[in-house]
């Protein structure tokens, strides 16, 4: 059946848009995710670095405080201040008092170190001419406080970064060089690493991109120069905070968000790196157990409206077929109806009252037409007879003999009609009385001529026929006619039997 091509198609159709909806607002919903959890990890790493910063400001204002208020005492005493007992002693207590705190140089203006709380007298003879902010400080005659690039020291090994200010004559003029060397485990960025993602990191850096520490430690970094980096080449000139995205520096590689902000107070970065590929991990991992949470729910929804649509279209289709059955079963019965109802069962020609209605309306067509038309009505002779020596079926054998001799004779515009017993009428259309009686004999002899074999002997069946034609008679009846023909019919029988009589037309008596 052909509905059901589309019925299917349509469904399959409907499951493949939804599937389509659903696919596109899962995509939706993930990409958005994974842009909140970036955003996220972004204002983690925002967060963090300002905390770490505030935390690094206090602990270098710390170690500054000291320093300048050792300048300050060594600055109040001249040049003799370098060798002040007092100002020696208070820095040998700060270096034991101080977390963090190594040791605490004094250098004199040349940049021979005068004093060193590692080595008493500094008879070894040290000199820190030679390192950039010795040229620098003495140079600029800048106040501030300038830090050193870490090292690694050849005593402890330890990884160490010095915090250096000039000391100055009442002038302004150069007078040496107070040096602190602090750890830089003392500005504690490992209390800040647990908050972040694996595989984070937190870096201090200077503000001209030399790398002063970084946890987890990476020794290679230590002291290298990233000012080349986006970070500092590009985001920091612009903002004093902000994101980087960077795939640079990165230890396993990939892209990672770098979180930075600089100090206010001193020439510092902080920056919190933050892998992508963590939030990434992440993100996949979860929605990939969506995917398959809706995978499952749509491959049970198709299972289920797959069975669905195979129910309601079987039930539909049955319905359908039921019906289409029911319907040609009553044609069929109605057919049956309308044939039983109008032809004769024995001979299968049309009954009486088919014949008649069928002969009125040809009759009226002719009339109205001013065309001829002629009516034959034939009687079996002695047929009585026939069913007396050979039984009634052999009567009705003989019947069906001598109709199936008529039929064979008649033109197809010709019309048959059982009128009742033995007696048939025949209505031929566009035919005049003289037609009529030649089809009439025709017939009789052909009938006449037909033996029926009835078993073991011959039956040779006669008949009369009575003819009327339409043509001369003015506003006749069907009954009329069919009357006049009748009593021809009588007169064939009254003559003899087997034999033709036309109606003779007797005009009606006109009025005296
Ligand atoms: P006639 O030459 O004067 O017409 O003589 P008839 O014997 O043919 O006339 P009658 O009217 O006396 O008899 C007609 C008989 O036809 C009576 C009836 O039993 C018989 N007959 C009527 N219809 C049928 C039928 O359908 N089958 C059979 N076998 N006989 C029928
Ligand atoms: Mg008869
Ligand atoms: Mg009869």
């Amino acid at each position: 059946m052909d509905h059901r091509i589309p019925h299917r198609f349509f469904g399959w159709l409907l499951l493949a848009m939804l599937t389509a909806a659903i696919l596109a607002v899962f995509s939706l919903l993930a990409w958005r995710d994974l842009h909140n959890r970036t955003d996220a990890a972004a204002r983690r790493g925002h967060d963090t670095a300002w905390f770490v910063a505030r935390s690094v400001s206090d602990k270098v204002r710390r170690f500054d405080r000291e320093l300048v208020d050792l300048v300050g005492r060594i600055e109040m005493l001249g040049d003799a201040g370098f060798d002040d007992a007092d100002i020696w002693d208070r820095m040998i207590r700060a270096t034991r008092l101080v977390p963090h705190l190594r040791t605490i140089g004094l250098a004199a203006a040349d940049g021979r170190v005068i004093r060193h709380t590692d080595y008493r007298n500094a008879q070894t003879g040290l000199s820190v001419a030679g390192q950039p902010y010795y040229r620098l400080l003495r140079a600029e005659g800048g106040r501030g406080l300038y830090v050193t690039a870490p090292f690694r020291t050849s005593v402890s090994s330890e990884t160490l970064l010095s915090l250096v200010r000039a000391v100055r004559r009442p002038d302004g003029s150069f007078a040496g060089l107070a040096v602190m060397t602090i750890s830089p485990e003392a500005f504690d960025l490992q209390g800040a690493v647990p908050n972040l993602p694996p595989g984070s990191s937190i870096s201090l850096h200077r503000r001209d991109g030399i790398n002063l520490f970084r946890v987890p430690l990476l020794p290679d970094l230590l002291g290298e120069d990233l000012s080349g980096r986006e970070l500092f080449a590009t985001a920091l000139p612009a903002a004093a905070t902000g994101l980087v995205r960077d795939n640079a520096g990165s230890v396993a590689g990939g892209e990672r968000l770098q979180a930075y902000r600089a100090l206010d107070e001193w020439p510092l970065v902080v920056e919190v790196a933050i892998p992508h590929r963590e939030i990434m991990a992440d993100w996949r991992g979860d929605w990939m157990h969506n995917a398959w949470l809706v995978g499952v729910a749509l491959v049970g929804f198709s299972w289920l409206a797959g069975v669905i649509q195979r129910q309601i279209t079987g039930r539909l289709e049955m319905e359908l077929s039921i019906a289409q059955i029911e319907m040609a079963h009553r044609r069929k019965i109605e057919e049956e109806l309308r044939y039983w109802a109008t032809t004769d069962s024995l001979t299968g020609i049309a009954n009486r009252r088919h014949f008649l209605d069928l002969a009125e309306r040809e009759i009226q067509r002719s009339r109205r037409y001013c065309r001829p038309l002629s009516v034959l009505v034939l009687d079996v002779d002695h047929f009585k007879a026939v069913n007396d020596s050979f039984g009634h079926a052999a009567g009705d054998e003989t019947l069906k003999a001598i109709i199936r001799v008529a039929v064979s004779r008649l033109r197809d515009t010709d019309l048959l009609g059982r009128l009742g017993g033995e007696e048939f009428g025949v209505l031929l259309p566009e035919t005049d009385l003289d037609g009529a009686r030649d089809l009439a004999e025709r017939l009789r002899t052909a009938i006449a001529a037909q033996p029926v074999a009835i078993g073991e002997t011959e039956v040779r069946a006669t008949v009369s026929i009575g003819c009327a034609s339409l043509a001369e008679v003015e506003d006749e009846e069907g009954d009329a006619l069919f009357a006049r023909a009748d009593q021809a019919l009588y007169r064939a029988k009254e003559g003899g039997r087997n034999r033709v009589e036309g109606a003779v037309w007797q005009p009606r008596t006109a009025p005296a």
